[in-house]
């Protein structure tokens, strides 16, 4: 049902038209009405503008004459609008391109003009500005360094841009745009993690989805990201229906990360655990055999006499001793055995499911095989050659937590040295 809307209305429809907007009279060429935007790309004002005619107003339209010729052109296209590209002049003299459509209204029996006149310097600034986004959005998916994703759910679509393609060691569109070519290549450790943390954003329980995790390149290696996403359109159930997001790698920050975490808890000679890491293990371990009902052994160990092999031999014969004790003492280990460096000569060695008998045997073992192997270095008077002291205490016959296992150890060890080193001793 069609409604009859009141001259007002349709005057504010003329009013507020962004376009220029002429009423002409065919046979004179006068403008007879304009609104605002007429006014204003004109630089005139409603009354002087009434007084022109369109041949004043427009650059190339010489004469009446010519003005007929147009008119009848106009006469021609219609029941379509005539259009044309010219140019308007301004109040100030510049004059400025404009796209005009012109098409034949009847009113009150009278054949007019009207003319619509589109101002293509504004329409170009709009242009402009949108070009300069459109530049900011492409620089955005193929320099920027984060790599974009927009995830469609509905269709299981996804488009991965080129700077995420680029970032796997794809080509340009060469990733398949779906959903599961992004679930397949994060790593198994991290795969359930970081659909958890996406399906509860989607299901509306966090603010974002963020996740850190390993992601598969083309080549099969590993590179670290930091994804970081949002539901950015959602239907009127309130169901997620678009996702976008941004992956950055973050490859260089873990591996330094990673670094730091070693340094902090190694020991840079050896390589082993120090003495602070090798607390946090050592609890580990002694809650594991505590839950399986095994025996831990610990064993304290100091090198005899070191403080002579520096002063003999320098400081970095000291340390390459130092490491010809770790290096020998790994190769013999099992794998559940760890040894630490608990201070500069002193290791901690931890034996879980191991028990005293065992231990013992296992040091003999290891004392023997030192005196076989010194340190491949030729000194005045042959190879070096050193031997060293062990404490040794057991859970859980002598303590059943680690302060008193250490101390009972430490006990043994000092023992050891009184009684003229080079010996295993037990916990008494
Ligand atoms: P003992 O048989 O009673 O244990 O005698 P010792 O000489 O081994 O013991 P002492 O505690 O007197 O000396 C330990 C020496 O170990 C002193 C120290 O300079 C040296 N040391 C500690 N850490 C390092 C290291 O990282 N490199 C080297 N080269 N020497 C170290
Ligand atoms: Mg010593
Ligand atoms: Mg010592």
């Amino acid at each position: 049902m069609s409604r009859c809307f009141s001259e007002g209305f349709y005057k504010a429809i003329f009013e507020g038209c962004s376009d220029a907007i002429y009423v002409i009279d065919p046979c004179s060429s006068r403008i007879l009405d304009a609104n605002t935007y007429a006014c204003k790309d004109l630089g005139m004002s409603r009354e002087r503008l009434l007084q022109h005619s369109v041949l004043s107003l427009q650059q190339g339209v010489e004469n009446a004459e010519h003005w007929e010729k147009i008119a009848e052109l106009i006469y021609g296209s219609h029941p379509q609008a005539f259009t044309f590209i010219g140019r308007h002049y301004h109040q100030n003299g510049s004059f400025f391109p404009v796209e005009v459509y012109t098409s034949i209204i009847e009113f009150e029996g009278q054949k007019l003009f009207l003319s619509i006149a589109r101002n293509l310097n504004r329409t170009s600034s709009q242009r402009e500005e949108f070009r300069a986004n459109d530049a900011r959005l492409t620089y955005a998916l193929n320099e920027a360094a984060d790599g974009l994703w927009d995830w469609n759910i509905d269709t299981g679509e996804v488009f991965f841009s080129p700077q995420l393609n680029r970032l796997l060691g794809y080509l340009p569109d060469q990733m398949a745009p779906t959903v599961d070519t992004w679930a397949n290549a994060i790593h198994e450790a991290d795969r359930e993690r970081v659909m958890a943390a996406l399906k509860a954003h989607i299901d509306g329980q966090t603010a974002s989805y963020e996740a850190e995790y390993q992601l598969r390149k083309r080549d099969g290696q590993y590179i670290w990201v930091r994804d970081r996403g949002r539901v950015c359109q959602r239907n009127v159930e309130g169901d997620a229906v678009r996702v976008v997001g941004m992956c950055h790698d973050i490859s260089c920050s873990k591996q330094m990360e990673e670094m730091l975490r070693l340094q902090a808890s190694h020991d840079h000679l050896t390589g082993l655990l120090n003495r602070r890491a090798g607390y946090i293990h050592f609890e580990k371990q002694l809650s594991y055999v505590q839950r399986y009902h095994q025996d831990l052994t610990v064993c304290l160990i100091d090198l005899d006499h070191f403080k002579q092999v520096n002063d003999t031999y320098g400081h970095l014969v000291g340390d390459i001793v130092l490491k010809h004790f770790v290096t020998l003492m790994n190769a013999t280990l099992r794998r559940s055995d760890s040894l630490m460096r608990w201070g500069g000569e002193e290791f901690l060695l931890l034996l879980p499911n191991t028990d005293m008998n065992s231990a013992v045997q296992l040091i003999t073992q290891l004392k023997e095989k030192l005196n076989r192997t010194p340190v491949d270095m030729e000194v005045e008077g042959g190879k070096i050659t050193y031997t060293f002291s062990a404490g040794l205490s057991c859970y859980p016959v002598h303590s059943t937590n680690l302060g008193g296992l250490i101390k009972f150890a430490d006990d043994a060890l000092y023992q050891a040295k009184g009684d003229g080193r080079d010996l295993i001793m037990i916990s008494a």
